[in-house]
C-alpha cells in the first residue's frame, strides 16, 4: 500500500526545546488509514494536522472500542532520528486490536506509516537534552450507530508531540500510595491491552492518591488485592536483598517494552531478574528485615522512575530518599542507547 503525502501550506512555528511540556503541542501533520470490511485497511494518508469530525453516534465515544501506542523517536548525536524497538509496539498494537475485537494491522506497514511520518516532520524531533518527540498511534471504532457489537469501520491514526525532558531537575524518587480499594484489571479482563477504558479506569484512584499528596498510584491484583501489579502507567520492579522482582505478565499487567529491555539488561549484567508473585506483606517484611534496597517504575514517559516510599494503609515503607544505584545504571544505559549517546549492543534501535 501507498503513503498518500499531502503537506500543509501553512507550516506552523517550532516551540523552543527547552520549553516543552507533554502532550500539548503537536507537529503539522499526522497520519490516516481507514478500515472496512470490503477494502480492509485502505487510504492510508499523511496529511495536515488538524480536528477530525465525527457523527455523534460513533462507537467510540459511546462504548469505548479504542486502543493506543506510545513510543518516542530521539535525535541522535550523528544527525539521525532513532526509534527505539519499534517493531514491539506494533506487535503490542495487534495484541490489544485482538482483545477488543479491531481488525489487525500489517505490522511492518504500521512500522512504515511510524517512520513515514516521523520522516516528514523531521524537522520537529527536538534536539535539546533529554527531549523526544513522543508518537501516538491509535485506532478508534467509527460505525455512526448506537448498537453494543463490534464495529465494521475503524480508523488509525498516528500523531506527533515534542516532548520536555521528563527529569530537568535530574532524576528523583517519587512517594507512591498503594490502592487498596480501586482496582485497575483481573485475569481474564483487558489489563494487557492498552485501550482506553482501562485509563479512565484508573483516574479516580490516581485522583485519590494525589489528594493525599501521592504521585502515582501502586495497583494491587484485582482478586485478592494482595500482590503487586503495576505503578500508574508503569511496570514496577523491587530489589529485595539481590534478587530484582517484577509482577508476571498474566493478563492483567500491562506487557512493558521497557520493562522488557530492562530484565534483559540486568541478566546481561548478571544481577539475579524474576518474573513472579510479589505480595505487600513480602514487601513490607523485606522492609522491616532491611533487605528492600530498591524500587522503580518503567514505561516510554518516564523510562526508569524510582520510588521513595510506599503508603500501604497506615504503613509506610520508607525505600530510598536517592535514586539507588540500579535506577541509576538503568536510566543511564536505557537513555543512552536510546539517543544514541551510547552503542546499542542488543540490536534494538531503528534509525532513519
Ligand atoms: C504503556 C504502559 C506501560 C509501559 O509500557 P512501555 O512499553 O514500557 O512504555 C506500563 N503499564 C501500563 C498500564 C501502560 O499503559
Amino acid at each position: 500500500m501507498n503513503i498518500n503525502i499531502q503537506r500543509t501550506e501553512k507550516p506552523r512555528p517550532k516551540p523552543d526545546d527547552s520549553n516543552l511540556q507533554f502532550g500539548k503541542i503537536f507537529t503539522d501533520h499526522m497520519f490516516v488509514m481507514d478500515y472496512n470490511p470490503e477494502q480492509g485497511w485502505h487510504d492510508a494518508r499523511i496529511v495536515p494536522y488538524g480536528p477530525l469530525n465525527y457523527d455523534p453516534a460513533t462507537a467510540v465515544f459511546h462504548y469505548g472500542q479504542a486502543i493506543f501506542e506510545g513510543m518516542k523517536a530521539y535525535a541522535a548525536p550523528d544527525g539521525s532520528i532513532q526509534l527505539f524497538r519499534p517493531e514491539e509496539n506494533m506487535r503490542r498494537l495487534n495484541q490489544s486490536n485482538d482483545r477488543i475485537c479491531i481488525p489487525p494491522v500489517d505490522e511492518g506497514f504500521a512500522l512504515e506509516a511510524v517512520k513515514t511520518l516521523v520522516d516528514v516532520d523531521r524537522d520537529w524531533v527536538p534536539q535539546a537534552e533529554g527531549t523526544s518527540l513522543y508518537i501516538r498511534p491509535f485506532i478508534i471504532a467509527t460505525d455512526a450507530f448506537l448498537g453494543l457489537r463490534v464495529s465494521q469501520t475503524y480508523q488509525f491514526i498516528i500523531i506527533l508531540s515534542p516532548v520536555a525532558a521528563y527529569y530537568p531537575q535530574g532524576i528523583n524518587p517519587v512517594n507512591i500510595y498503594v490502592e487498596t480499594e480501586y482496582v485497575r484489571a483481573v485475569r481474564g479482563g483487558t489489563g494487557y491491552a492498552k485501550t482506553a477504558g482501562n485509563y479512565a479506569a484508573s483516574l479516580k484512584a490516581q485522583q485519590k492518591a494525589a489528594a493525599k499528596g501521592y504521585v502515582q498510584v501502586l495497583w494491587l491484583d484485582g482478586v485478592e488485592q494482595k500482590y503487586v501489579e503495576e505503578v500508574g502507567a508503569m511496570n514496577v520492579f523491587f530489589q529485595i536483598g539481590d534478587e530484582v522482582i517484577t509482577p508476571p505478565l498474566e493478563g492483567s499487567i500491562l506487557p512493558g517494552i521497557t520493562r522488557e529491555s530492562v530484565m534483559e539488561l540486568l541478566r546481561s549484567w548478571n544481577v539475579q531478574v524474576s518474573e513472579r508473585r510479589l505480595s505487600m506483606e513480602e514487601l513490607s517484611q523485606a522492609y522491616k528485615d532491611g533487605q528492600l534496597v530498591e524500587a522503580f517504575g518503567t514505561g516510554t514517559a518516564a523510562v526508569i522512575s524510582p520510588i521513595g516510599e510506599l503508603c500501604w494503609g497506615s504503613e509506610i515503607i520508607k525505600i530510598s530518599e536517592e535514586t539507588g544505584p540500579l535506577a541509576k545504571r538503568l536510566y543511564s544505559t536505557l537513555t543512552g542507547i536510546q539517543t544514541g549517546a551510547e552503542a546499542d549492543p542488543f540490536g534494538w534501535i531503528v534509525k532513519l
